[in-house]
């Protein structure tokens, strides 16, 4: 057991007042010290106090939950959800409701959505407690051999643990020369301060953020343009999603630029302006209320310490075993700062399992990268796991395809949202499913059974056989493994 020199304020009976004393303590390091509090690091440090592990937390801000809790993925649905009602509201007439001149109060909407975060930030806080899990405020830099600095308002403290993960997340890249504003020049953090819809947007980035960001504020009213570098929205979704999510968005009347180029980014008097270059070479200058830079994430991994360890970085991500174990022996890495996994909350939450497991002795399973579900919450929206076509065929694979309209689902016809379709890509010879790509109502939910699917390694026979309720939207994914073998009956 280490031991540590610490003042301590004492009681002096001779003098009848009260002393600083220096006394040396038996001091116990922790189990498990966590740095950074997004969902890989609170669901990591709440797993180490059901294990029973010494455990400590320490986070930056004011408010736990980090990226994805404060300013990413809940917030964004939330707003999502509104952004339903309101169409709905909006197009009520359709259903035979007569809703005369409905009104969207913004301020409204965008305090439910911060009464939500603020009701599950509380809620990390009470589950933190509930496994013993110590709460400790301010910036962590690694000093190395278990050793952690910690600075807050109230001062500097050095800890110290026999295992210690990294979990400090992410934040928007920015492009050069280019630095956020709370009024024109936004991120994901300012947009969703706003407190008014804004009248016209220019997203840069057709990844998931930018166009999630593009399909919520189209949806309350805002004239949207995308302006995407590569040839596709959503490019690691599977080529046919992004052909269907543009044709949507084109229907929906976002403008959508791909394989093009913004520059000359200038704030006016009354906004931004850009100079938009095509992809066959033409120029144009786009003017609009606020322009989004949702061009990616960077690592927050600079500023913590990592030269005081072993730590391998690959461009700026930190290099991690199946274990999720770095270089330096007790450091582990989650979330996402790590090399090679996608920057997902559930990714995040999975590693962070992985990794306490590993400490506490428990059985590890490593993460498998083709069973990761990915979503995009747009209109309509979008699951995917597994392989897309094209890599399923690059690998050498002999694929049959399987593809199955939402126009065919009578759940669907209900809910007035019957574009896209579910595509199942799967091995021709065994009928083992590679990969399984949704576009239309509810497919972010949809996804969850081809995930289970594919983990319980069912082949598509026996999603065949698997019984689907009706009338169901996930009937549709039952239509397209039929769709596999030619044998869908509603299409
Ligand atoms: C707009 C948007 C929408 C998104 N939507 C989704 C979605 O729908 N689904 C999904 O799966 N993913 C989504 N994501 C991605 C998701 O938010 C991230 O993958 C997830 O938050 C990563 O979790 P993490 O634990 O690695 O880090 P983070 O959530 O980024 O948390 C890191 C924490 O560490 C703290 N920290 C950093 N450095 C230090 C330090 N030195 N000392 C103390 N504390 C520190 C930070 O303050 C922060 O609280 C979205 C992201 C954005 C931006």
């Amino acid at each position: 057991m280490a031991r540590r020199g610490m003042e301590l304020l004492c009681y002096d009976a001779q003098k009848g007042a009260l002393r600083y004393t220096f006394a040396m303590m038996e001091f116990v390091p922790y189990d498990l010290i966590v740095i950074g509090s997004g969902p890989g690091g609170y669901s990591a440090a709440i797993r180490a106090g059901q294990y029973g592990l010494k455990t400590a937390l320490i986070e930056k801000q004011a408010k736990l939950g980090g990226t994805c809790l404060l300013v990413g993925c809940i917030p964004t649905k939330s707003l999502l959800q509104t952004a339903g009602v309101w169409e709905r509201f909006v197009h009520a007439d359709k259903e035979g409701i007569a809703c005369e001149n409905p009104r969207l109060e913004y301020p409204k909407v965008k305090a439910r959505k911060d009464g939500i975060v603020d009701k599950h930030s509380n809620g990390v806080g009470f589950l933190l407690k509930r496994a013993k899990v110590e709460r400790i405020s301010g910036f962590a830099t690694l000093k190395g051999n278990g050793k952690i600095e910690v600075k807050s308002d109230s001062g500097v403290q050095t800890l110290e643990a026999k295992n210690i993960i990294l979990a400090t997340g992410s934040e928007a890249r920015m492009l050069p020369g280019l630095a956020p504003d709370s009024d024109r020049i936004l991120t994901n953090i300012e947009i969703l301060d706003l407190s008014a819809v804004p009248k016209s947007l220019i997203v840069i980035g057709a990844g998931a953020v930018g166009v999630e960001f593009a399909s919520i504020f189209k949806r309350f009213g805002t004239d949207v343009t995308v302006i995407e570098m590569l040839p596709r929205i959503v490019p690691v979704e599977d080529e046919d999603i992004s052909k269907e999510l543009d044709r949507q968005f084109k229907k929906q009347k976002i403008r959508v630029e791909t394989g093009a180029r913004a520059d000359n980014i200038q704030k006016t008097d009354k906004g931004v302006k850009v100079t938009l270059t095509t992809k066959d070479g033409k120029q144009e200058q786009l003017e609009a209320e606020k322009l989004l830079v949702a061009v990616g994430r960077k690592p927050n991994t600079e500023g913590i310490g990592l030269e005081n360890t072993k730590v391998q970085l690959d461009r700026g991500f930190i290099k991690v075993d199946e274990r999720q174990r770095t270089a330096e022996p007790g450091v582990y890495a989650i979330g996402d700062i790590v090399a090679g996994t996608p920057q997902l909350a559930h990714v995040a939450t999975r590693e962070g399992m992985i990794a306490v497991a590993h400490m506490a002795g428990k059985d590890a399973v490593p993460i498998n990268k083709m069973r990761i579900p990915s979503c995009t919450y747009t209109e309509p929206g979008i699951g995917s796991v597994g392989l897309t076509e094209a890599q399923a065929r690059a690998q050498g694979r002999k694929v049959k395809i399987g593809k199955f309209p939402f126009a065919g689902n009578s759940r669907a016809s209900m809910l007035g949202s019957h574009d896209g379709f579910i595509k199942i890509v799967a091995d021709e010879q065994y009928g083992e499913i590679l990969g399984v790509h949704i576009i239309g109502p509810e497919g972010f939910e949809l996804i969850a059974e081809a995930v289970a699917a594919m983990e319980a390694e069912a082949t598509v026979d026996v999603m065949m056989q698997t019984i689907h309720a009706h009338p169901t939207l996930y009937e549709a994914v039952g239509e397209a493994f039929n769709a596999v073998y030619g044998l869908s009956i509603n299409a």
